[in-house]
């Protein structure tokens, strides 16, 4: 089973991916927990690409980040998720496709198709079984970032009408196929969240 959180700055996947990852252990599961970019030593450089400026201050072109975070992505799914979910883990990702739909689709303004076909042939179509979407206002999860001093990366300097329309892009995917979405507010507390992903994941493991 391969469980995907996806959201804005701050909107508290990384919490929520642990108690997950915790509840289900504690019920005997194997999980493995992992995310975008970053998860391989491959992925670590090209996060290290896509998220620290150079030293002239360039950061890549729209096409060229597509394509940086589509390689990490091939990288992470042929050598982490694929051979984990292959021996019946389950997969906990912090981030998947729908990022890239929604930051260099939606928030970049490449088409969105083009980058849906490039996901796709970058991870020969694996889906997963469940995105988690933890919806926040950006301004508050902004300020969340900023609370934990973690003003990291080129992200400060994104427009807030730039992760507006990554807001809406996450919540339009979900719209299009509710069935494979779990869309919560994250303004709720981390226990009322939880509670909510532990019993939709829980269904899930008992199909
Ligand atoms: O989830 P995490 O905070 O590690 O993501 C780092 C940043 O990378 C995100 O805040 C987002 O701005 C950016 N990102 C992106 N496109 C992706 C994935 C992440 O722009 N496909």
């Amino acid at each position: 089973v391969f469980v995907v959180f996806e959201g804005g700055e701050g909107a508290g996947k990384s919490t929520q991916v642990t108690r997950l990852a915790e509840a289900l252990r504690g019920g005997g599961h194997d999980v493995v927990v992992t995310r975008e970019p970053g998860a391989t030593d491959v992925g670590a450089r090209i996060r290290s690409l896509v998220l620290s400026p150079a030293e002239d201050g360039g950061v890549p072109s729209p096409r060229a980040e597509a394509l940086l975070y589509a390689a990490d992505r091939a990288h992470h799914v042929a050598t982490v998720v694929r051979p984990a979910l292959a021996r019946g883990a389950v997969v906990i990702s912090d981030r998947y496709v729908d990022s890239s739909l929604a930051y260099q689709g939606a928030g970049r303004t490449l088409p969105v198709p083009e980058v849906s076909w490039l996901s796709s042939w970058a991870t020969g179509g694996l889906k997963p079984d469940l995105v988690v979407l933890l919806d926040v206002d950006p301004a508050v999860g902004m300020d969340r970032v900023d609370a934990r001093g973690e003003g990291v990366d080129r992200l400060e300097g994104e427009h807030r009408s730039f992760h507006e329309r990554v807001r809406y892009a996450f919540l339009d995917l979900a719209a299009a196929d509710p069935k494979r979405y779990l869309v919560l507010d994250a303004a709720r507390t981390a226990e009322e969240i939880g509670a909510e992903v532990t019993r939709r994941v829980d269904g899930l493991l008992s199909q």
